[in-house]
């Protein structure tokens, strides 16, 4: 087999020699042969596809370390591994979407030209944490005042304190006056408080290291609800008679759901479909997803655990929310159908209203 230079087989990959090169010392295309004496770079002509592959996943954004297991695998298989990069590239573009979308917002409010000529509105709110029919304790948290809701779903062996300390180093917030212009930075000093609340628990080597928690929470300014959201428990909305989920899970099975390779169906058997990316945690991706929700007079929110989206069906809670006449009933029933479901875990729901000051 004839072997072309570097500067012959640059000219038929379409790559630079410099290209080549890099490629070579990253490990992503190695030389057929390298000459001990010259270290001359000798390429076969079977390898310009893999050239030009390594060329595009480049163009594509892919991280080298990527690029070389994709160039390992067979075509099919190569192939799937593409299409799930560039899923997971979409899934993250759109959490950078809502981060943008907020930012957007939270600056034309700082606008002086934008006036707001909308009537005061107010929350009205339940909390109702229950332990459920299987679990010997509860290692939930459910909280629901004037200006914070928030749920938390502890793990490990000092789950319940870890998701009691977060939620209650974000109550500062109901007392604190949060400047209309800062409410990102005072949500990001609220949950740098809750991380170190949850980290102060533990030290490494307990039998509670392993310990931490999930946390949704909604700060209402008096016009906005700003998200803050880590795990797996959701936020739903009902509007206009439509319910929207609008927390996205930080779990394995969702981002194999987000990559194409689960369908939802598989993800709710899935044995391990309680495994989360992030959390607030030693250890933990404890990156939170931040929105800004507009609130307006009839929406119905619902802050929730996985003991309730677990074991309800999204319909029933759907129809629940639509129904309950206040906050208290509809968190009474929400725990109701968990645990005659069977109650396989603690459960924690949050509804509030949002209706017009008077
Ligand atoms: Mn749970």
């Amino acid at each position: 087999m004839e072997l072309l230079t570097i500067g012959a087989f640059a000219k038929a990959s379409r790559l630079s020699p410099k290209a080549l090169r890099l490629y070579d010392e990253l490990g992503l295309l190695t030389p057929a042969r390298v000459d001990p004496d010259t270290g001359y770079r000798r390429y076969a002509p079977g390898q310009l596809e893999q050239a030009r592959l390594v060329a595009w996943l480049r163009r594509l954004g892919m991280p080298l370390a990527r690029i070389r297991r994709v160039c390992a695998l067979e075509a099919g298989e190569a192939a799937g591994e593409i299409r799930a990069y560039w899923a997971r590239v979409e899934a993250d573009t759109a959490a950078r979407r809502d981060l943008a979308a907020f930012l957007v917002d939270h600056l034309t409010r700082k606008d002086p030209t934008m006036s707001r000529t909308t009537a005061p509105l107010a929350l009205r709110h339940a909390a109702l944490s229950d332990t459920g029919r299987v679990r010997a304790s509860n290692q939930d948290t459910a909280y629901a005042g004037s200006r914070l809701l928030a749920v938390a779903d502890g793990y490990g062996g000092g789950g319940a304190p870890a998701g009691a300390a977060a939620v209650d180093a974000l109550r500062r917030l109901e007392t604190e006056t949060v400047p209309a212009d800062d409410l990102l930075g005072a949500l990001e000093d609220a949950l740098v408080r809750a991380e170190q609340a949850v980290h102060g628990l533990a030290s490494p080597g307990d039998d509670d290291a392993d310990a931490g928690t999930t946390l949704t929470a909604m700060l209402w300014t008096g016009s906005q609800l700003a998200l803050v959201h880590i795990g797996d428990s959701r936020v739903h909305l009902l509007r206009d008679g439509e319910l929207f989920q609008i927390t996205h899970d930080h779990t394995v099975v969702q981002s194999l759901i987000d990559e194409g390779r689960l369908t939802p169906e598989e993800a709710a058997s899935h044995p391990q479909r309680s495994l989360l990316l992030r959390a607030l945690g030693r250890g933990a991706d404890s990156t939170p997803d931040l929105r800004l929700h507009d609130a307006r007079t009839g929406d119905r929110y619902l802050l929730c655990s996985d003991g309730l989206s677990t074991v309800v069906p999204a319909g029933d809670i759907h129809r629940v929310l639509a129904e309950a006449p206040g906050p208290e009933a509809a968190v009474r029933e929400l725990v109701g159908l968990a645990n005659a479901s069977g109650g396989p875990d603690n459960v924690s729901c949050v509804v509030a209203d949002v209706v017009e000051q008077g």
